[in-house]
Formats: C-alpha cells, sequence, structure tokens
C-alpha cells in the first residue's frame, strides 16, 4: 500500500527507549555511564598495562561464571567479530572436512567463507528452508560441524547438542550468547561478537573453547599449513590467557561487555536473562498471534527465537511502511532481513529491552496498523 506521510505516535504510547533493532543492540544507559564515568583513567590508556587487562580479566571471569564453564574450558578473545571468526577457523580450526547446517544469511556465510580454502576439502553443506532449520548428519570424515544457535536473519533458535565424538561441534552463538540457556558439554567452541545479546560493540570476537578444541588449534598451528598471523587462533589463545589481544581491542567495548556480563551475572546469571528474553517473547509473539493483520513468521513455537522475533504482515499492510513510520517515531532498526524477501518486521527482544517497552511497542503497532487502514 502507498506510504502517505507521517503518522506521529502519541507520546503516552512510546516505550522509554526507541531501540530495538538486531545488531548492535541497545545497550544499557547505565553502561554507557559507566564508561564515560571511567573516562580518562581507562580510555585512551595501554591494553598492554593492567588497567585494561583487569577489565579483559572480568570479561573472561564474566563468561566463565555466565556459563559455568567446566575445568579446560577456556576464553578466548580476538579481533575481527564473528566473521573475522570464520576466517581464523578456516585456518586453524577445520583440519580437513567441515559440515554447515545453512538456514539463513548468518549460518550460510561461514559455509561460503570455507569454500575454496586450497588447504580444505569442500565443506559439507546441509540446507533448510528459511524460518526452519536443517539436522547435522554425522560423518567420519567431518572434523568440524558448524551450527549456529539463532539464526538471526529469519529469527530460528535451534536446540544444541554435540553432533559426533570426534568431529568439533562450533557454534555461532552471535546472537544467542548471553540470552539463550547452553550446556557447555554440548560443544567445542561457543563464539559470538559482543555486540548482540551482551550489550557490547562490534569488532570482537569471543570463542568458548573445550580442551579439544585447544588440542585442535595447537595441533594445527604445529603442523606446516601456512595462517596468516592476524587469523592465528594459537596466539589469540595465548593472549587471551594473558588477558590480552594479539593487536590493539576496542577498549570501549571490552568495558561494556565486561559491565553487560557483571550485571546479568548479578541478578542471577544466564538463566535470568532467559526469562526476561522469554517474557518479551511471550508478549510480542503473542501480540502477533492474536493481530488479524500479524503473524509470526517462524510457524513451529518451539523454533521462535526469543532474542529476534520475525513477524510478518499482511497485505495491504507493508512491514518497510510500518518500518520506515516506526523510525520517524524515533523506534529503531526493525527492517526486514533484506534477502529474506518477507513482509515482516525484525524485532529485537534482548536482555538489556524491559517487557513493558515491549508492551509499549505493541500498542504503537496497534496504533499504526489502524491509523495506516484507516488512511485507505
Ligand atoms: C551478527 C551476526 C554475525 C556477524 O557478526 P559480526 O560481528 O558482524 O562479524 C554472525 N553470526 C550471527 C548469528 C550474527 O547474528
Amino acid at each position: 500500500m502507498g506510504y502517505e506521510g507521517y503518522i506521529r505516535l502519541p507520546v503516552h504510547l512510546l516505550p522509554e527507549d526507541g531501540r530495538f533493532g538486531s545488531g548492535p543492540t541497545r545497550v544499557r544507559q547505565s553502561t554507557l555511564d559507566g564508561l564515560a564515568a571511567l573516562g580518562a583513567s581507562y580510555m585512551g590508556t595501554s591494553h598492554r598495562r593492567p588497567t585494561v587487562r583487569r577489565m579483559v580479566g572480568r570479561v573472561r571471569a564474566g563468561l566463565t561464571e555466565m556459563f559455568e564453564l567446566p575445568d579446560g574450558y577456556e576464553v578466548v578473545l580476538g579481533n575481527g567479530g564473528a566473521t573475522g571468526f570464520w576466517d581464523a577457523a578456516t585456518f586453524g580450526l577445520i583440519e580437513k572436512a567441515s559440515q554447515h547446517l545453512s538456514f539463513g544469511e548468518f549460518s550460510s556465510k561461514f559455509a561460503r567463507a570455507v569454500t575454496g580454502a586450497p588447504h580444505l576439502d569442500p565443506p559439507e553443506i546441509i540446507e533448510a528452508p528459511p524460518g526452519t532449520h536443517p539436522l547435522p548428519s554425522p560423518s567420519g570424515r567431518i572434523d568440524l560441524y558448524a551450527l549456529t544457535h539463532n539464526e538471526t536473519s529469519t529469527g530460528v533458535t535451534m536446540p544444541l547438542s554435540r553432533v559426533d565424538a570426534e568431529g568439533l561441534t562450533v557454534v555461532d552463538a552471535t546472537s544467542a550468547a548471553g540470552a539463550i540457556p547452553v550446556d557447555p558439554q554440548q560443544f567445542d567452541v561457543y563464539y559470538f561478537s559482543p555486540q548482540k545479546a551482551l550489550g557490547g560493540d562490534g569488532g570482537m570476537y569471543v570463542a568458548l573453547c573445550s580442551q579439544a578444541a585447544i588440542e585442535r588449534i595447537r595441533q594445527i598451528e604445529g603442523s606446516d599449513r601456512w595462517i596468516p598471523p592476524f587469523l592465528s587462533l594459537g596466539s589469540a589463545l595465548s593472549n587471551s590467557v594473558k588477558d590480552q589481544t594479539y593487536n590493539t581491542p576496542a577498549l570501549g567495548t571490552i568495558f561494556m561487555l565486561a559491565d553487560t556480563l557483571e550485571w546479568i551475572n548479578g541478578n542471577g546469571g544466564l538463566s535470568w536473562a532467559t526469562q526476561r528474553c522469554q517474557a518479551n517473547a511471550r508478549v510480542l509473539y503473542g501480540w502477533a498471534e492474536k493481530h488479524p493483520m500479524a503473524e509470526p513468521f517462524v510457524s513451529d513455537p518451539n523454533l521462535r527465537s526469543i532474542v529476534t522475533a520475525t513477524i510478518d504482515f499482511k497485505a495491504p499492510l507493508s512491514g518497510d511502511d510500518l518500518a520506515a513510520t516506526l523510525r520517524q517515531n524515533g523506534l529503531l532498526d526493525m527492517e526486514s532481513y533484506r534477502k529474506l524477501g518477507q513482509n515482516q518486521l525484525r524485532i529485537g527482544m534482548w536482555p538489556s529491552i524491559p517487557t513493558a517497552d515491549v508492551e509499549a511497542l505493541t500498542a504503537c503497532l496497534d496504533y499504526l496498523i489502524e491509523a495506516f487502514l484507516n488512511q485507505r
């Protein structure tokens, strides 16, 4: 339908904060205030000195506590985000052949990064239509299974369990870590960027690594394979255990990540963050199921993400028009994932978002939908 000008939402309907994006996500004001308060005693100081290294130590301790990492697991940090980690894993974690579950934009990207690597066999790629997820297929020739805990582009969460005893189970947890429950016995590597559920900023990756993953890293590092130094997981590991990174990290994101971890851990840990997201998801999916013009895109309720909701709209409503009008009212970043090609909104429901704001958002949507339909 045609978009015919600016509909102003009544102020009393607006949420306290308008950030509902899927990444970067809402960073709590108290985190931003905390960073500003630290100011010159932290920002602009050397990452090789105790002030920053202690902050990295807080991140590593906070993650170890949040995920209840068993003895022998290590928290590895490096620059480059989850996307950088795919290249690092292509060089330093896959021995010969990997298998990738592909069910959306992000899960397909690791497979693409591996395809064509001259030192590897072509990867096995198992696909499923958007809105669902495929299952791994254990195989003797596969030494790394690449899973995605939450496919951020489609809003599908898949259950996690170790695929087999021989291959490493390596999980992209970028939008899951810090919100969706996980058992560390079920993964060898659980890696993510901090700008989704954990309220940090982009640019860095975190990889929680099992003993088997560490052994694999060391074994490949000791082989004759050439590895670009920046992508070396061996040097990421040896720097991380000293609370450092191979090259200069963004100090702001390290503080923001430490602060968010301590906020969640101090309130009851991962299960508390999960409950916050579940409460948000109940409100939003409940609204969509009841509204005659809306519908959750993911039809199986068990697969619906509690952090990124994809909500379809029926003609003559247009998701693009809704997103644009929300944006004009200061409610940001709910545009659908372009390549998915659905008439929808994608809405973040992160631990940083209080349920009252999700309730306010549904009231805003009710108001806008009615206004759009009446304009016709
Ligand atoms: C956002 C996202 C990425 C990419 O993260 P970058 O920090 O931009 O590299 C990868 N995987 C998933 C599941 C994501 O949500």
